[in-house]
């Protein structure tokens, strides 16, 4: 849907920009030069590309807005890098340091089988193992010696003794350890967040996150690819990077999809000022800019893409549908958002009155996108018969007791 006629709206935009904007109506793949562009918008052209993008979205999907059911598994909130803008990981010697041990896991996987989940988050810092000598301590006593071990195995008991899907969300892991998660997971995450190499300059917010470098994290994302792993990454926006490094990052993201065909769904999230950080005094995207990047991330991802939003990161999320989204991301019925734990869940009922009243129906996916589940090549062996039994036959999406 649009909030003004299209037609109307294409006439607020400069030359160049619609002609961008017609390119992606039209269902042709935008130029770099074309994506670039998109950089530009201002003013009045704002509504005018989320009415595009709106328009490109509905020709590319049924009028359906998804998520996934799930619990969130923080497995351990130690890491080896330090965000600028991260609370999610804690120093060693903080009393908030937890890794969680195999009962806790199995115990919310278990909670979330009950609560109709479907899908097993796992959230954790990046190889923390390398920096922390008492959570190395921690990794022996569960008869591990690398936080990638571990990893697979609670993957793995979670999977075969509550049925719930595995997503993985690792930081950045080598081609062997993306392959042996490819063997207890449905799919796998990495936000690129951004490829500014100026934020991991000194002073900048991954100054301090060798994991963060823009190459390292489009080569492993490159590495599931080549894998065959059905793939979630996403931008992170408003953590310094300009308008033109927003698109770049979408076009690297592309660029990748269109060689491997495995990102299933982009992410478009919002920097959200925490308190206690080095950057609580920094400014939030407002709502404007989050749609526009939304619909810029349609435009020149295409029709036929996930745009995911989380919804909790948005004091009214609702307008987001109107930039071209389709996908909410994860919601728990159970557990909160650990990396932004101030920002709670929408209630799922309210959640599927907001789309009913944009013209959508809210329907429940599996972690592991409809197109995906049902192509060989993006599902271990071993996973196939498992993830297929819990999707409706038809619509590919999650099946729902009723
Ligand atoms: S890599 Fe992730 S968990 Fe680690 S400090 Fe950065 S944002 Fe936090």
């Amino acid at each position: 849907m649009a909030t003004i006629p299209l037609d109307v709206a294409l006439t607020t935009l400069r030359p160049q920009l619609r002609d961008a904007v017609e390119t992606a109506l039209d269902g042709t793949r935008l130029s770099d030069e074309q994506a670039l562009g998109l950089a530009e918008i201002r003013g009045a052209e704002h509504p005018a590309v989320w009415a595009a993008a709106a328009a490109v979205r509905d020709a590319g999907h049924p009028p359906v807005v998804t998520y996934s059911r799930k619990v969130f598994i923080p497995l351990t909130n130690l890491c080896r890098d330090v965000c600028s803008y991260c609370t999610f990981a804690r120093d060693e010697g903080d009393p908030r340091v937890h890794t969680m041990n195999p009962e806790e896991v199995l115990a919310v996987a278990e909670a979330g089988r009950r609560r109709g989940c479907k899908e097993a988050l796992f959230c954790l810092g990046d190889r923390p193992e390398v920096r922390w000598p008492r959570y190395r301590e921690v990794l022996k006593r569960y008869g591990h010696t690398s936080t990638h071990g571990y990893l697979v195995e609670m993957c793995r008991r979670v999977l075969e003794e509550t049925g719930l899907l595995p997503h993985p969300n690792a930081g950045v892991l080598s081609r062997r350890e993306l392959a042996e998660l490819r063997e207890v997971s449905a799919s796998q995450g990495l936000m690129l967040e951004t490829v500014s190499d100026r934020l991991c300059d000194p002073g900048g917010p991954h100054a301090n996150a060798p994991d963060k470098r823009p190459a390292t994290r489009l080569a492993a994302i490159r590495k599931a690819g080549e894998l065959g792993i059905p793939f979630t990454s996403g931008i992170l926006i408003g953590i310094g990077e300009t308008a033109v490094e927003r698109v770049e990052a979408v076009l690297a993201l592309r660029d990748l999809h269109e060689r491997f065909g495995h990102i299933q769904e982009v992410i478009v999230q919002n920097f959200r000022a925490k308190e206690d950080t080095p950057m609580a005094a920094a400014g939030e995207p407002g709502l404007i800019e989050l749609m526009t990047a939304c619909a810029i991330t349609r435009l020149i991802m295409g029709p036929g893409m996930n745009i995911q939003a989380p919804p909790n990161l948005s004091a009214d999320y609702g307008p987001l549908l109107l930039a071209g989204i389709n996908d909410w991301g994860g919601i728990s019925p159970l557990t909160p958002d650990f990396i932004n734990p101030e920002a709670p869940w929408p209630n799922i009922d309210r959640l599927a009155q907001l789309c009913e009243e944009a013209g959508y129906a809210l329907r429940e996916r599996l972690t592991i996108y409809p197109e995906y589940l049902r192509d060989d090549a993006f599902l271990d062996e071993g996973m196939r018969v498992r993830v297929r039994t819990m999707a409706d036959p038809e619509s590919g999406l999650a099946l729902v007791a009723q």
